[in-house]
């Protein structure tokens, strides 16, 4: 065939391995049209030029391909949106902390099997224990085996000190970075733990990590059955115990296992200061309206005073137990910590909880007031502003304590800053005969034995404690050996 007159001389020799070999055969229809503008010749060179048809063709196909690509990646994604629902913990909500507890006791052997038994005690209300299927039993079984041997495990150390100094180690394995598969109420889930390595608390440089939960979504209702299980069994193992929570960057987080409720009877006081102490409270956490009636900020403080070793801060953790509150304790010291920090951290503290913040003394005694920031970077008026803080409506109560109450600067336990203060000494006469009694419920003789021979000697409660269980059943041994510890008292 002879080609049909061409647009320009020049073009002619050229026009059809341009075709052939130009970029895209829109372009060249543009540089085709411009000169000459009649569209019935381009069609008569698009519709009989087999290049340019080559050309189309293959576009419409790319075109096609591309469009169909398009649409199937939109297409998955719509089908994803249909099918999964994704549910995502920040490691700054709370569940968080209770998800990965939950989830390291189903992937932990013995201790999966308390919330298993749980799971399918609901299972098998709606299923029927025997009337499984055989791919739910094998779908069952593999997921026991992946909940078993779980991948990527972190391990996470908690340390506990016990009253008699000593220390016991205990290492949970939880989920670490990466995706896991389990099998919950009979959906599969896949957990994803990612870290993220570009946001930082810059206060603690802990990274920011979230937990991504994905499942079908005509399972989405495990994820609420979930967290639910997940908070009940936070509460439970919190139940009838004291919750110590420390500060991480400037969130509140609890510090090991939650401690058994120490009674408050355990704590021996000098006479009438328990009392006044626990009555002053009691009157405070149910008197909200009184206070916001009259427009007087809801919070309350405290501060015990006295020699080391009297039992303050236990009194602090037994009154907590009575009252069925949670402490947060905040050392002062502490690096890092900022006036923004603990501004932060004192108008959100947990639900029912103590603040407590230990031996303020040390963190700012009135003569180096000057030398603020010297570890700490809170500065005493940063200290007098969060304490005079907002405060939620729930109330806060702040117990300090001190050694030397003397070089505490007046300001900082004004009325309104410490509403009551309590001197907590070392024992007493009658101290020592309960304390006595305490270890050795029967021997009264002894006990009053022991006081005389004790006389003028001052001791600390700890002092005691540490005696008494030394001859811990041999109260005689006791009184004979009184002298070590008048000896190591005064050799302190
Ligand atoms: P503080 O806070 O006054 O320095 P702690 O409360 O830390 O004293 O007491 C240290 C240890 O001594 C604890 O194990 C506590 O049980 C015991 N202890 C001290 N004082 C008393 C007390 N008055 N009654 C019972 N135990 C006490």
């Amino acid at each position: 065939r002879s080609l049909p007159s061409p647009l320009s001389p020049s073009a002619s020799a050229t026009s059809s391995s341009v075709a052939a070999s130009g970029p895209s055969p829109s372009k060249q229809a543009d540089t085709d049209t411009s000169p000459g503008g009649e569209s019935g010749m381009i069609e008569s060179i698009v519709g009989s030029n087999p290049y340019f048809s080559a050309g189309f063709g293959l576009m419409a196909v790319g075109a096609g391909l591309t469009i169909f690509r398009k649409g199937t990646v939109a297409g998955a994604s719509a089908l994803r949106r249909q099918l999964l629902v994704t549910l995502e913990i920040p490691s700054k909500d709370k569940s968080y902390l209770w998800f990965l507890n939950w989830m390291s006791a189903q992937s932990h052997g013995a201790a999966a099997t308390a919330t298993q038994e749980a799971s399918s005690a609901t299972l098998g209300a709606s299923v029927g224990a025997g009337s499984k299927g055989l791919f739910q039993r094998w779908s069952d079984r593999l997921a026991n085996k992946i909940n078993q041997r779980s991948q990527f495990l972190a391990v996470q150390t908690e340390f506990k000190q016990h009253d008699n100094g000593s220390i016991s180690t205990r290492f949970n394995l939880i989920p670490g970075n990466g995706k896991h598969l389990i099998r919950y109420r009979g959906a599969w889930i896949q957990v994803e733990r990612t870290r993220d390595g570009k946001i930082v608390d810059m206060m603690t440089g802990s990274p920011w990590e979230t937990v991504t939960l994905t499942t079908l979504s005509k399972d989405r209702q495990v994820f609420t059955e979930l967290l639910k299980d997940a908070q009940e069994m936070a509460l439970m193992s919190q139940e009838g115990k004291t919750v110590i929570y420390t500060s991480w960057g400037p969130d509140w987080r609890p510090f090991g296992q939650p401690r058994k409720r120490r009674p408050l009877e355990s704590v021996i006081l000098q006479e009438g200061v328990a009392e006044r102490v626990v009555r002053d409270v009691r009157e405070f956490v149910k008197n909200e309206k009184w206070y916001a009636d009259r427009g007087i900020p809801y919070r309350r403080g405290y501060l015990l005073y006295g020699p080391p070793g009297s039992g303050k801060t236990s009194f602090i953790q037994a009154l907590a137990g009575e009252l069925e509150y949670n402490i947060c304790i905040l050392n002062l010291s502490e690096r890092g910590l900022t006036n923004d920090r603990l501004n932060h951290l004192l108008t959100n503290l947990p639900e029912r909880s103590i603040m407590l913040l230990e031996d303020i003394d040390a963190a700012f005694a009135k003569r180096d007031k000057s030398q603020e920031g010297f570890q700490s970077m809170v500065t005493f008026s940063g200290l007098l502003n969060a304490l005079d803080g907002v405060t939620s409506s729930e109330g806060r109560i702040i117990f300090m304590t001190t050694n030397h109450i003397d070089v505490l600067d007046p300001a900082l336990i004004r009325p309104g800053r410490v509403d009551l203060r309590e001197y907590v000494g070392d024992a007493t006469p009658l101290q020592i005969r309960r304390m006595f009694k305490r270890f050795y419920e029967q021997e009264d003789a002894l006990a009053d034995q022991f006081v005389k021979s004790l006389g003028d000697n001052t001791v600390s409660t700890a002092a005691l404690q540490g005696h008494f269980v030394h001859f811990k059943d041999r109260p005689e041994d006791a009184l004979a050996n009184i002298g070590y510890l008048t000896e190591r008292h005064g050799n302190q």
